[in-house]
């Protein structure tokens, strides 16, 4: 099903409000298997309507409309469409009700024009709204599906989430749902991976393959359109294996988690304790691994060592790797090493990560932005410590840090 969004209303055209609508609507779509190829806005204008729902009915299958569905004469979007189709309107009576109900209840006179916000095209089915009073309207006439929404998000989105989008599985029938599976990455780069992929997107038909990136995660979504899991799984199973086959060492889930959930249920698990020093993160680690519910049974505590005295006075990390003309420097390998081991120490733990790094924006000790040095200190084993050089600004570089620490606790 080819999809077209027509959001209505003058406002949106002169800038004055921004289309959100547009986008809840695409990703909304886009779940349910639904391709949208164009998005259009129109103004509060019957012609220009009428018009652009000839454009689209040329190109696309669905058409999605939110806006002008309220009392007031340029609510337009029923009238426009009724005439497009030669349609009559009527009244929906029990919204009819509900608005009476309401005017009631709040001891007004009734308003005439509140009336429209109860009308239905012939033939149409209707939408509750749970959170305002417009009706919604949607119609299959001969193969192409209208779907009217209002305006308002808070109105549009419950109505599109529910009454919405059973209707429009209704119209796809049982083959067409989309199933799909999110893998999630990390230790590698949005680029990187999709190189690694490069074929198998470029190639990509049924299953698709779409790459994400987003809060220093890289994950890759799955998708087929089928009946029932079973037959999902199996459309999905070949590319899964390939994609498992060339990315091993870098997918930690099969499911949208964050990488801190992995590995507080790894240590669970495996019953260890973790405690964090953390120079550039300045706490960031910690925030991540005590946003997981649970995180308490393995997570001992950090230290936020920013300055040279706390790496010192906390942690132990020798002066001489920190102070004098040859000292490595607090942003090195050997620093890295110390903080991990000094914290590991101190708060008896089995693991211990330590970050440090220069998150920019200006070079420090010399060392350029992006350059990071994240440590494992691990009880009875050889501390292990990785040089990073991670690209972005300052909170993109500070996230990705935390995130490639926590990485060498799931490798
Ligand atoms: P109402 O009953 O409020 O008149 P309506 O269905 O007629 O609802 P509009 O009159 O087109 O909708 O818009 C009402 C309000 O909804 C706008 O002032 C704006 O705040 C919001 N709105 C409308 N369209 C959008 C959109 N595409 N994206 C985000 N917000 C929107
Ligand atoms: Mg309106």
């Amino acid at each position: 099903m080819r999809a077209e969004i027509i959001a209505v209303g003058t406002e949106l055209l002169l800038g004055q409000i921004v289309n959100t609508n547009a986008q809840y609507l695409s990703r909304g779509l886009a779940e349910l298997g639904i391709d949208v190829y164009y998005q259009t806005v129109v103004g509060d204008n019957k012609d220009r309507l009428i018009q652009a729902i000839g454009i689209a009915r040329g190109r696309a299958d669905l058409l999605v409309f939110t806006g002008g569905l309220g009392p007031t004469l340029d609510d337009l979007t029923r009238d426009a469409l009724a005439e497009y189709l030669g349609r009559d309107i009527g009244l929906h009576e029990p919204t009819m009700a509900k608005i009476m109900d309401m005017f009631s209840s709040r001891g007004g006179a009734f308003i005439e024009s509140n009336r429209r916000q109860a009308l239905l095209i012939e033939g149409a089915v209707p939408l509750r709204n749970d959170t305002g009073l417009a009706v919604g309207n949607a119609l299959n006439v001969d193969g192409t599906c209208y779907l009217l929404l209002p305006g308002p998000p808070r109105e549009m989105k419950p109505m599109f989430d529910n009454d919405g989008s059973s209707w429009l599985k209704e119209q796809l029938g049982p083959a067409f749902t989309l199933h799909s599976v999110m893998l999630k990455f990390a230790g590698i780069g949005e680029s990187k991976l999709e190189d690694v992929l490069l074929d198998l997107i470029q190639a990509q038909q049924d299953p698709t393959i779409a790459p994400y990136a987003k809060e220093g995660e890289v994950a890759v979504r799955v998708s087929t359109k089928a009946a029932d899991a079973g037959e999902a799984a199996s459309k999905l199973e070949a590319t899964l294996t390939e994609i498992r086959g060339r990315t091993r060492e870098h997918l930690y889930a099969e499911e949208d988690v964050p990488l801190e959930a992995t590995v507080v249920r790894l240590l669970t698990q495996q019953q260890r304790t973790l405690a964090l020093a953390e120079s550039c993160t300045g706490g960031l680690v910690s925030q991540l691994v005590t946003t997981i519910p649970g995180s308490a049974v393995v997570y001992k505590g950090g230290v936020v060592s920013y300055s040279n005295e706390v790496k010192i006075g906390q942690l132990g990390v020798p002066q001489a790797l920190l102070e004098g003309a040859e000292a490595p420097g607090a942003i090195s390998a050997e620093t890295a090493m110390a903080m991990a081991e000094g914290m590991r120490a101190a708060a008896d733990a089995d693991f211990a990560l330590s970050v440090t790094g220069n998150a920019g924006p200006a070079a420090a000790e010399d060392k350029p932005v992006g350059l990071v040095y994240v440590g494992l200190a691990e009880r009875g084993r050889d501390t292990r410590v990785e040089k990073l050089q991670l690209a972005g600004d300052r909170e993109g570089i500070r996230l990705r840090a935390a995130k490639r620490a926590l990485y060498m606790l799931w490798q």
